[in-house]
């Protein structure tokens, strides 16, 4: 039974639910806003399945030989429009659109309408493909999902799974056969932020603007890429960008760790062999053109054959660079380390039940964080002073 899994292990992917085949698991939030398994003792009848399926037990991977090394490429697609609006180079979008074109499946996580949630979907068409595309940076909800993906594998169906490394480790658990028309894709992950924090962040913002969200663009690349640009339309027309300085969701996320998920400090999912057929990130740390800075730069980590065959089918709509293996380790220590805790995580929830969002993050991330901000007012004020003088 499943509850071998201490909570700080727990990756909250729901793999455990989908295998049970007697619906003996179901899933309790605590008070952090993150999911786990609860096991009906009176339904169980100890088969076991939950706990070869679980990726917090052991990793499931692609193939037996995914590599140690992967083949490295730098690479954004050739549309600027597609480009401007992916999290990194838009490398998912060129590998997804092939699968759609070809009758294929896609599965990736999207947003609820009201963007209180974000759940993992299965989609076969473009307008899916526009959903599912971009980071959303908290916790999906996998349920259901990976029998889903099965039963879409079995009818012989081609099928591309997009997922956390963990999420993508938990499918080939649950599968446990390997299959010729299933390809994965996973990304550099620096850990999974708890949907409480993000449901506490928007409705701070819809209470300030009056209006419901008409749409969240993290990353967002109006003033370039490596400004981490949050953008929010609202459902009354008016709009809000704040770069990386002054965005309490990127600082708490980015600089702080403020409020991922226990098994993040504690991921078995760092270094390498990695477990898809491809990983993808951004490239940082290597040097930039002015437009690779404002539109965004992709690392692809070829993991697998699978892999190569995935890339050759996306190479026409992409500009690609072979790039050396380490360059892509020295400028993304996620690939390699866990996150460490923050020491002031406990706060950040304790303090979240009753006060505003923005303050507790500010107060937590202290006198830089306020000074960062202060900095950005200040040249805000200068900059309408001028605008005003002249
Ligand atoms: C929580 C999180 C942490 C990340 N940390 C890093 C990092 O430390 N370093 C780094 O280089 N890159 C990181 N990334 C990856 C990066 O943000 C881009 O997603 C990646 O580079 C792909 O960019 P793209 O332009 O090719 O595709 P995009 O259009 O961004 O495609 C995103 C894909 O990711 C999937 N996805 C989005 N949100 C989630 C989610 N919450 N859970 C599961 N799947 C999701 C979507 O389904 C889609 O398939 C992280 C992403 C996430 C979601
Ligand atoms: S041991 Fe089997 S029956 Fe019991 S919870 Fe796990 S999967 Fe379900
Ligand atoms: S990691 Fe996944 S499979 Fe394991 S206990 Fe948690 S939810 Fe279940
Ligand atoms: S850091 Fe590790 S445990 Fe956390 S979501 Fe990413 S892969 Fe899963």
């Amino acid at each position: 039974m499943i509850d071998i899994v201490s909570g700080s292990d727990c990756v909250g992917c729901k793999a455990c639910g989908d295998i049970c085949p007697v619906e003996a698991i179901s899933y309790k939030t605590d008070e952090e806003g993150f999911w786990y398994p609860e096991v009906n003792r009176d339904v169980c009848v100890n088969c076991g399945l939950c706990e070869k399926t679980c990726p917090a037990l052991a990793c499931h991977y692609a193939s037996g030989e995914n590599r140690k090394e992967p083949k490295t490429y730098k690479a954004y697609h050739k549309d600027k429009k597609i480009r401007y609006n992916s999290t990194s180079g838009a490398l998912y979008y060129a590998l997804a659109e092939t699968f759609i074109r070809e009758g294929g499946y896609i599965v990736g996580c999207v947003y609820s309408e009201d963007y209180s949630r974000a759940y993992h979907y299965i989609s076969n068409t473009m307008e899916g493909l526009w959903r599912i595309m971009r980071s959303k940076y908290f916790q999906s909800d996998t349920e259901g999902i990976y029998r889903n993906v099965r039963q879409l594998l079995d009818e012989g169906r081609k099928v591309f799974f997009c997922g956390t490394p963990c999420q993508v480790s938990a499918l080939y658990g649950f599968l446990r056969k390997d299959y010729r028309n299933l390809f994965t894709v996973d990304f550099i992950c620096l850990g999974i932020n708890t949907p409480l924090a993000f449901q506490k962040f928007t409705e701070e913002l819809k209470q300030r603007y009056r209006s419901d969200i008409a749409e969240v663009h993290l990353k967002n690349k109006l003033r370039g890429w490596t400004n981490l640009g949050t953008m929010v339309t609202f459902k009354n027309g008016r709009k809000l960008y704040r770069g990386r300085d002054n965005d309490p969701w990127v600082n708490a996320f980015v600089v702080g760790k403020l409020y991922m998920r226990p098994s993040c400090s504690n991921c078995r999912y760092k270094g390498f062999p990695r477990v898809s057929d491809i990983s993808m990130g951004d490239f940082w740390g290597i040097r930039y053109t002015k437009e690779e800075e404002k539109l965004g730069v992709s690392v692809a980590l070829i993991n697998t054959d699978k892999g190569d065959e995935l890339l050759k089918c996306a190479e026409k709509d992409l500009v690609l660079e072979k790039r050396r293996f380490q360059e892509a380790v020295e400028g993304n220590p996620a690939l390699i380390q866990p996150v460490a805790v923050n020491p002031r995580r406990g706060e950040f929830f304790q303090r979240i039940r009753t006060e505003p969002y923005s303050r507790v993050v500010w107060s937590i991330l202290g006198s830089n964080a306020l000074k960062r901000q202060l900095k950005v007012i200040k040249d805000r004020t200068r900059r309408l002073l001028k605008r005003m003088l002249r």
